[in-house]
């Protein structure tokens, strides 16, 4: 288990309590997008191809926050062609649809900007409702100049897994913020977003993506699964 204090600025944090969640579907590519020239530049790509193409137009992929982070994840889903974005913004997830939406889709990018006093809970939440579904999620969180990013498919380690306690030191009015870095994280989902979902190159699983823009370091801790893990351990509850 990797914990949250086992790196410098160990923080998940996130920021912008709000109301109740909104869900925006969001219809992002016309059908046979995998023809249109839109795309030529992609698809010359080695291993990419006319059948990524057609999976990332035929897939799902669903965004959970779409503050600084989550706008580039959709943004540049947008733009490479998967076919339908659903779109969650912003307060809490206790909408009873949410699990329905989760299950529906190829793949879940949390990127929520929400309250620091519920930010692990809902983290955890998404984490659990992925695991439960089989949907692979990428987990995308940044704090000033660094980013955070985690791929879990179904067998490997959860967020739970790799942050068992949250972090009880976060502030409780959010957090530094430098716009381009939110950029830059929600890039990097985007394109492990489009990596499990295109299946044209290996995501980033089983390890903790930790990018430090202030001195350009970059660090990929190995996770390892949590065999207690009340998300995806075997005594987890349904
Ligand atoms: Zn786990």
């Amino acid at each position: 288990m990797v914990t949250a204090r086992s790196h410098s600025h160990p923080r998940l944090r996130s920021m912008c309590p709000g109301p109740p969640a909104r869900i925006l579907p969001v219809q992002a590519a016309p059908p046979a997008a995998e023809t249109s020239r839109r795309f030529d530049r992609q698809l010359t790509i080695p291993g990419f191809g006319v059948s990524t193409q057609r999976r990332l137009s035929q897939a799902t992929v669903l965004v959970a926050g779409v503050g600084g982070v989550g706008e580039a994840v959709a943004a540049y889903l947008a733009a490479a062609g998967v076919g339908r974005l659903i779109l969650i913004h912003p307060g809490d997830l206790a909408d009873p649809a949410v699990p329905g939406l989760i299950a529906e889709a190829d793949a879940v990018v949390d990127a929520r900007h929400n309250d620091a006093r519920h930010n692990f809970p809902e983290r955890y939440l998404i984490n659990r409702l992925c695991v439960r579904a089989g949907v692979p999620l990428v987990v995308a969180a940044m704090n000033a100049t660094e980013a955070y990013l985690l791929v879990v498919r179904p067998g490997e380690p959860c967020l739970r897994c790799v942050f068992g306690e949250g972090d009880p030191a976060w502030e409780p009015l959010g957090f530094p913020v430098l716009g381009a870095v939110a950029g830059t994280v929600g890039a990097l989902a985007a394109t492990e977003a489009l990596k499990v979902v295109g299946g044209f190159a290996e995501p980033a699983a089983g390890c903790l993506g930790h990018l430090d823009r202030w001195d350009v370091d970059l660090r990929t801790p190995r996770t390892r699964r949590d065999p207690a893990c009340p998300d995806c351990g075997p005594g987890s509850t349904p």
